[in-house]
């Protein structure tokens, strides 16, 4: 079970303010991936020159500013910069830090790293052949798998999948795993990026597979997702209600410190302004977000989840609060 910091709640109180202000940060500390994954926009683009250490902490006191409470790293595979613990180490001391890694590297330096996380993503999309072939390097799984063993006993730790039209037979056996490995699984569906191979799933068979997922979750199997996070899809995908999209709850920084704007899918990961050159919160003030709310394209947890938080919906705060799982809205930004 994830730890609660004390500052988590008076965040949370965020989710609810009238104010748009973001509550959720992801940071891609890099492009560059070692694996190659089919449906990946990043590791087909190059790196320019990366923030320094210093311009890390400059963004992170920047979030620290603008009353951010989670931090989430992502990449490209944040793993392979080697001043990784020490950027860590800054966002520890001042938010719930979540890391996103494809879990290769786990193994060689999960020692490194493991004191400043209060929550770790392994990116997973299938038992053995099936993650390989989606992944693009063989012999990955069983890498993974081995650092999902190696990292479990000391982080809380949740595989993350992406559903896509070549694994969708496979999501529950992935739960299965996750239950025989004692961690949870978090779900996101695949996006068609304009610059990588289109993989999100056949329409039909995603509902069916959707469905499946919210029985089991309510069977109690170890699925991170809310049981709303399902419902809001197939609501919004089959049934034409849709939910009201938050994008400004969550605020993206890509690996040259620049915001990226509405969201993280609308432009494909592109930011603008660096972010300590600017006044957040007048930009937030001043955004049209209205337009995005009916938008509903993608269904990546990190968007999805914080926008349908509700305190009047009792198994949403229990689950996010009174169960003390509050790091599902952490991150998981991305794969
Ligand atoms: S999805 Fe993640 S692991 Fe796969 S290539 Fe992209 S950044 Fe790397
Ligand atoms: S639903 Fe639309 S506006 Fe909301 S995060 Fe996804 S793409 Fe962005």
């Amino acid at each position: 079970m994830a730890k609660v910091k004390p500052f988590i709640s008076t965040g949370i109180l965020r989710l609810f303010n009238r104010k748009k202000l973001p509550v959720i940060a992801g940071h891609k500390l890099l492009y560059s991936c070692n694996l190659k994954c089919k449906m990946c926009p990043f590791w087909r683009r190059k790196d320019e020159k990366l923030l320094t250490l210093e311009e890390e902490r400059m963004m992170l006191r920047k979030l620290s500013e603008l009353g951010v409470i989670f931090m989430g790293f992502e990449g490209g595979e944040p793993l392979l910069r080697k001043d990784l613990p020490e950027i860590l180490k800054e966002s520890h001391e001042r938010f719930h830090t979540s890391l996103v890694t494809n879990g290769l590297l786990l193994k060689a330096r999960f020692n490194e790293i493991k004191k400043y996380l209060d929550y770790l993503f392994v990116s997973l999309d299938g038992i053995g052949e099936t993650h390989d072939e989606i992944r693009g390097v063989k012999g990955s799984f069983n890498k993974t798998l081995e650092g999902i063993k190696i990292a479990k006993e000391e982080v809380s730790l949740a595989i993350s999948t992406t559903l896509t039209r070549e694994n969708l037979d496979e999501a529950e056996k992935i739960v299965n795993l996750a239950e025989e490995l004692d961690v949870l699984v978090n779900f996101q569906v695949a996006y068609d990026y304009s610059t990588a191979d289109k993989m999100s799933p056949e329409k039909e068979k995603l509902r069916k597979v959707l469905e499946r997922l919210l029985y089991l979750k309510k069977e109690g199997k170890p699925i991170m997702n809310t049981k709303e996070y399902f419902e809001a899809i197939l609501n919004s995908w089959y049934k034409g209600v849709p939910w009201t999209c938050k994008p400004w709850l969550t605020i993206n920084i890509d690996p040259q410190g620049r915001i990226v704007l509405p969201c993280y899918v609308l432009n494909e990961y592109t930011g603008s302004k660096r972010i300590w050159e600017i006044d957040i919160k007048s930009l937030w003030e001043s955004y049209d977000w209205k337009k995005y709310e009916s938008c509903n394209k993608c269904a990546l947890s990190c968007y999805l989840e914080p926008s349908i938080f509700t305190w009047s919906n009792f198994s949403i705060v229990k689950e996010r609060i009174i169960d003390g799982m509050i790091s599902i809205i952490s991150t998981s930004l991305g794969f």
